[in-house]
């Protein structure tokens, strides 16, 4: 070893090895994780934090939640992966549990969130052209300003975010973009007949936690039910107990004719996603013209009954709704004129500052991971605080401290 190196401290090292190895399409905080367990992480100095980002809401269960780690050991040393060349012993009982579980006939099984958009778009233009009778190639779906669905090329073609699209061109057709939380700017597009479905965060997480006005999915619901349009609900990241309801668009009674989830469904274990809908949309696709090799995989399937009956036991939509609103009075609190506003649903929320040239959110992260906190600032100003759902009351109004003190003193 160099000499130089023997003078860096293990994270530098760690640090130094991923920014010469790995690709730089992430900027993460320099701090370099172990372990976790619950709501908290270690760092490889054995520095403790609560982890206030939670894998952008996949471990709503809490890190290595022992239930779903027995799970998944178990599966793995049995059987792992058959491909759906064959049928296996655990993806029909995953099946039935699920489709009751969110109330659909059916499920379609991915792995990422970015996959499980792709066949859900997929899946509303083949219902377009098999029931709708829209004609040949003229679909389009309509999405909001602001989304963030994921990072393929067809997803990002209907991105209104510059560095998610600069020079990844060309792009697809085939989407409409509209005002996020604007139901008259729906009702207008939704003119257009050849409109198979409107896609929708509930709420929008990584355009910084934008909550909708109240009545804004029900009325979105009914336009599309009027248009005989989809109504689309991405619930990747707003999905499972986060938002203080199982899903976000219970909150106002929407059961969305395709419902697409990810992060969570495995609790942060192993990549699980899926489209849920009913036969009408599903049955319109037929052998050979979806599918993907690990989805609905054993190891899969086991995780995510597991990731689910956890939610279920111990009441983590409850538990979320609230400790989230605790978490808002106490950062409500703060007294600081950086603190433009505190905005949120359940334990989904942001404290959004104001511009400043130099007190920035980053920094404010920064600190916070001094205190034992880590959050990570979204669109420059405004950080996302998002812990896992098992965090208890007084952790909470622990945390809701840390981040008063290193607010006040910015
Ligand atoms: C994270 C996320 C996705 C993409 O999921 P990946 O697993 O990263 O592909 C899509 N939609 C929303 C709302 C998300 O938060």
């Amino acid at each position: 070893m160099p000499v130089m190196e023997a003078t860096k401290t293990k994270s530098e090292q760690l640090i130094a090895l991923e920014d010469k190895y790995g690709a730089h399409n992430y900027h993460p905080l320099p701090v370099v994780l172990d372990r976790g367990e619950g709501v908290f992480v270690w760092d490889v100095e054995g520095k403790k934090y609560y982890d206030f980002l939670s894998a952008y809401s996949a471990v709503n269960q809490g890190h290595c939640h022992p239930k779903i780690t027995n799970v998944f050991i178990e599966q793995a040393k049995k059987l792992a992966l058959t491909s759906r060349a064959f049928y296996n012993s655990t993806l029909g009982e995953y099946e039935k549990f699920i489709t009751n579980y969110f109330g659909y006939d059916k499920v379609l099984p991915m792995n990422s969130g970015a996959e499980a958009v792709e066949t859900a778009i997929k899946m509303a233009r083949k219902w377009g052209y098999e029931k709708k009778g829209v004609a040949e190639n003229q679909a389009k779906i309509v999405v909001c300003a602001g989304n963030f669905h994921g990072r393929t090329v067809n997803i990002i073609s209907f991105s209104t975010d510059n560095d998610s699209r600069q020079n990844f061109g060309p792009f697809n057709s085939g989407y409409i973009t509209i005002p996020y939380n604007d139901t008259n700017a729906l009702a207008e597009a939704l003119k257009d007949e050849t409109i198979v479905g409107f896609l929708v965060e509930p709420i929008q997480g990584e355009a910084g936690v934008m909550v909708p006005t109240e009545g804004y999915l029900k009325t979105c619901f009914e336009l599309c039910k009027k248009h005989n349009v989809l109504f689309m609900a991405d619930e990747i990241q707003t999905g499972l107990s986060r938002s203080g309801r199982l899903l976000a668009c219970d909150w106002e009674n929407v059961h969305a004719d395709i419902l697409i989830l990810g992060k969570a469904l495995s609790g942060g274990m192993y990549p699980v996603s899926a489209v849920l809908a009913n036969d009408e949309v599903m049955m319109c696709i037929k052998p050979g013209q979806h599918g993907s090799t690990y989805g609905g995989n054993p190891i899969a399937a086991k995780v995510a009954v597991a990731a689910l009956e956890v939610l279920r036991d111990e009441k983590l939509s409850e538990r979320a709704d609230y400790l989230g609103t605790i978490l808002r009075e106490e950062l409500r609190k703060i007294k600081s004129p950086l603190v433009k506003e505190v905005r949120g649903k359940g334990l989904l929320n942001a404290l959004e500052i104001h511009e400043h040239p130099d007190k920035q959110a980053w920094d404010l992260c920064l600190r916070l991971a001094d205190k034992g906190l880590l959050a990570k600032p979204t669109h420059g100003n405004i950080i996302r605080f998002a812990p896992p759902l098992v965090i208890t009351e007084e952790q909470i109004k622990d945390c809701a401290r840390i981040i008063t003190e290193v607010v006040e003193a910015f």
